[in-house]
């Protein structure tokens, strides 16, 4: 009895249910990737996602043949079509897949179920990739989280760590040989202009990759993490995003690890450094429960009274701020590490993003879509809920009149210049103390420094107080009036 592997943001062998199961049978397995750009609700992968997919398939692939598969199948979508062909073709009884989570994979993942089902075909689907899934987790009440450290707690207090599940040691392949797509004709990496140079040389996708960068993390990041976490000029963070939006590694694997390499390091499984770093995982777990719940959370605020919010329209400030060319160089910073790499520091995004929104009152919708386009680790979840949480939008939100200040964030968390300097390498030889407000700088520092502003670096874009100001009376249009003594 054939059975049907359908691949989907779970790219990876080891931990995976879907692929176990399977592969348990030692029947014949066909292992399949479907790339539909149809059926996600206009939210087909970016530039920079496309990127790693390929690179990723291509590393599943090379996987899948060491253990005796005749490798991956793809096709290109509608997925239900495709699967329905595949099934005709293979004679499959049987088809499993690890769920998705956005509201589309959520609809289609019904639609097929329904309609394998209904030809007799058994349909089986599993949880790969999140540590706890949405529609079995609420609160006391039965309703969905919106706040997090309750969330968090309960997740912490309630949910048992599972099992791992080793990849199996061989898989049976089909007798007959099966048409694919060659994965170069989908045509996901650029060739003109190339752009991924950088990314080439920041990332390694696929299951090795992601293993490789735990490793790297638990032994030189996890114990600093709380300490390191917030200086962007430092590799204090995991890195593993991207692996974890692909499924190239699983959160209970990021988890167990964690726990195993603190407990061995230090005697001590959850040390502030781990119990940080995993809330932060928690974090993505909180988005993905938010999207599921509230399925317009990348299109509209959840808080409705931002419906009203007088966003400006200014299409040169935009491409200022994607281009990293603002005059702060914090933010300049960030943009240009995103377009180089396809990956910004969490407290650069959450610096660029504020400034998008308040400085420049632009809406949070055209940083979201950005974002989605240039980001290695676009997740529609953990994209939508950071943009509205910065916003003051969405939920357990940070308040709109909190209001980033480029100059002082930059102080703060990038002390000696470190991360600007790499990122913005014309005002490297300024000193530290100007670094971050360039304009402040004396002439002859300037001179020193062969920085002529406006020329070789450009002026700020707005002037922050006055912005401050700007973004603080655009607030008084949509404020209730409890929120507004709030803000006072
Ligand atoms: C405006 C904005 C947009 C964002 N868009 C995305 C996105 O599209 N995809 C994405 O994965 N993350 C997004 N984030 C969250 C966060 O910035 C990244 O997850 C983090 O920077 C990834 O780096 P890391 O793997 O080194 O993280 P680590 O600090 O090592 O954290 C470990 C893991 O926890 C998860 N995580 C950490 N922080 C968050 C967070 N605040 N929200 C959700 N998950 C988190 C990630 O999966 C991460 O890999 C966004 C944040 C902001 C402010």
């Amino acid at each position: 009895m054939t059975t049907l592997l359908w691949f989907r943001s779970d790219l990876r062998l080891a931990d995976n249910p879907a692929l176990a199961y399977a592969a348990a049978s030692g029947e014949p397995v066909v292992p399949v990737f479907i790339l539909d750009d149809q059926d996600c609700d206009a939210w087909a992968p970016g530039g920079a996602s496309r990127w790693w997919l390929h690179g990723s398939l291509s590393a599943l692939d090379h996987d899948l043949r060491k253990l005796g598969s005749h490798g991956l199948i793809l096709r290109r979508g509608p997925a239900q079509d495709a699967i329905a062909a595949l099934v005709a073709q293979t004679q499959a009884k049987a088809v499993v897949w690890n769920r998705r989570y956005e509201p589309w994979a959520v609809a289609l993942d019904g639609r097929i179920k329904a309609g394998l089902r209904a030809k007799g075909i058994e349909a089986r689907s599993f949880n790969a990739t999140l540590l706890c899934e949405p529609s079995t987790f609420a609160n006391l009440q039965g309703q969905p989280y919106k706040v997090f450290t309750p969330f968090w707690k309960s997740l912490r207090a309630t949910v048992p760590v599972p099992t791992p599940i080793a990849a199996p040691a061989h898989m049976t392949p089909l007798a007959k040989s099966l048409a694919s797509d060659a994965l170069a004709s989908w045509a996901l990496r650029p060739t003109r202009p190339d752009w991924a140079g950088g990314l080439n040389a920041h990332w390694t996708p696929g299951e090795a990759g992601a293993q490789a960068r735990l490793q790297t993390f638990l032994d030189d990041g996890l114990l600093t993490y709380r300490e390191r976490r917030n200086l962007p000029g430092q590799a204090g963070t995991s890195g593993l995003s991207p692996h974890l939006h692909f499924g190239e590694i699983g959160p209970w694997q990021v988890w167990r690890a964690a726990v195993t390499a603190a407990s061995a390091q230090t005697g001590d499984p959850m040390t502030p450094g781990v119990e940080t770093f995993l809330s932060e995982v928690a974090w993505r777990e909180f988005s993905a429960h938010l999207l599921f719940h509230f399925p317009t959370l990348p299109t509209a605020p959840l808080r409705p009274q931002f419906e009203r919010f007088p966003w400006r329209v200014d299409a040169k400030a935009l491409s200022a701020w994607q281009k990293g060319l603002t005059g702060y160089p914090i933010v300049d910073a960030g943009m240009r590490q995103l377009w180089t790499t396809g990956w910004m520091h969490n407290r650069v995004r959450m610096i660029v993003a504020s400034f998008l929104i308040k400085h420049l009152l632009l809406d949070w919708r055209d940083g979201e879509a950005w974002f989605w386009d240039t980001l290695v680790d676009a997740d529609l979840a953990s994209n939508a809920a950071s943009w509205q949480w910065v916003a003051g939008s969405g939920a357990d939100a940070a308040p709109y009149f909190r209001i980033f200040n480029p100059i002082t964030q930059g102080e703060k968390f990038d002390p000696d210049g470190a991360y600007v300097r790499r990122w913005v390498p014309e005002l490297g030889r300024l000193s530290n103390g100007v670094i971050h407000a360039p304009w402040t700088a004396s002439a002859i520092e300037l001179s020193a420094a062969q920085v002529r502003l406006g020329q070789d670096y450009p002026r700020p874009i707005v002037d922050h107080f006055v912005a401050r100001a700007r973004a603080l009376e655009a607030l008084a249009h949509i404020k209730t009036d409890r929120e507004q003594d709030v803000a006072r």
